[in-house]
């Protein structure tokens, strides 16, 4: 917040290679960070093709523009924990094999490679983050994170009453995203390009968020949850938990925000902008804005609608 006035934004397309061109030249940088992505890992079941073209190749394009213009620029690829999908390990580190359980985990693999690729075969300094969930209050209200606080703090003025989640057996590593930020700054600052895990080490379930985020706020969360099919994947994740050994000793990086102190960032901001909104002050701020989830129509959701016995919900009728 409070860094428009000293950045300047070009605009570009990723499905565009010469938008990124132009976009590499007049900037004519030292360091690109590549953190654009379609991410939210539901969504890419809906459109497995443009995610592949946006969260994959993509970043070929703009690996080539970089080659051809100036391979001295150092590149950052943010790769993904859900990489590894259900990799049946209890914790991973970057030797860890890769299992990729959807469309999303499927594009970040071929970017993650394609940027190792362009350091083994023509020398330039690209490096992968691997990074495990980051939050913040700035995250998008699709994510479980965002939606519980935002949904808490709402419940906690009265706002609402319900939260309607998926899979509660999740397990995530949550982290801080400022702090990994600063350590995707540190891997472009070493000597050598090199591939590092960024992580808390430590891994909670879907429940565990929901249950200490309603007993912040003093409230039970059983009073207030449901659960609906509508927002359970196709396939997902059973277990992320990172390993970040490597980054804390060559990149003398430690994450100092963990799950509890995550969880009262995000509630006391979302209830501090609530309490804002019902004093009539204005800001720019996305709750008031976003849809509500129960009118975006997605394949599972349909799926799982038109399926169920109670056919006074179907969305599409039948022919
Ligand atoms: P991801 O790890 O990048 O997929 O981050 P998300 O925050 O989208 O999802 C984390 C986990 O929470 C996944 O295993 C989801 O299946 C689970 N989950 C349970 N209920 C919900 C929900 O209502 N919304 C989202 N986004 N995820 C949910």
């Amino acid at each position: 917040m409070g860094v428009y006035s000293q950045i300047n934004l070009i605009p570009a397309d990723l499905l565009d290679m010469g938008s990124m061109i132009e976009a590499v030249k007049v900037s004519d940088p030292d360091e690109v960070y590549n953190l654009a992505a379609a991410s939210f890992v539901s969504s890419a079941f809906e459109q497995p093709v443009g995610n592949a073209e946006i969260t994959g190749l993509a970043v070929t394009k703009l690996l080539e523009s970089i080659r051809h213009l100036n391979s001295d620029i150092r590149f950052y690829q943010a790769s993904s924990s859900e990489m590894y999908g259900n990799s049946h390990t209890s914790i991973q580190n970057e030797s860890t094999q890769f299992a990729p359980a959807s469309p999303y985990a499927i594009s970040k693999l071929y970017a993650h490679w394609i940027t190792n690729i362009y350091y083994e075969a023509y020398h330039m300094y690209t490096v992968t983050g691997i990074l495990f969930n980051h939050e913040s209050p700035l995250r998008g209200l699709e994510f479980v994170s965002r939606k519980i606080t935002n949904a808490v703090a709402e419940i906690s003025l009265g706002l609402k009453s319900e939260l309607v989640l998926g899979n509660l057996k999740a397990k995530r590593d949550w982290g801080y995203a400022p702090e990994y930020v600063q350590a995707m700054h540190l891997m472009l600052q070493q000597d050598k390009p090199d591939n590092f895990v960024i992580a808390t080490g430590e891994s909670h379930t879907v429940h565990d968020f929901v249950k200490l985020t309603f007993e912040m706020a003093g409230l039970d969360w059983k009073k207030h949850v449901k659960i609906n099919k509508r927002f359970f994947r196709p396939l997902d994740v059973d277990l992320l938990r990172g390993d970040y050994k490597k980054a804390k000793k060559h990149l003398k990086w430690e994450p100092k925000v963990t799950f509890e102190k995550l969880v009262k960032i995000m509630l006391d901001e979302d209830i501090r902008r609530w309490k804002m909104f019902l004093d009539g002050k204005s800001f720019p701020w996305d709750a008031p804005l976003y849809p509500d989830e129960s009118k975006i129509i997605t394949r599972a959701s349909e799926e799982n609608i038109n399926s169920s016995k109670n056919k006074k919900h179907r969305l599409i009728p039948k022919k």
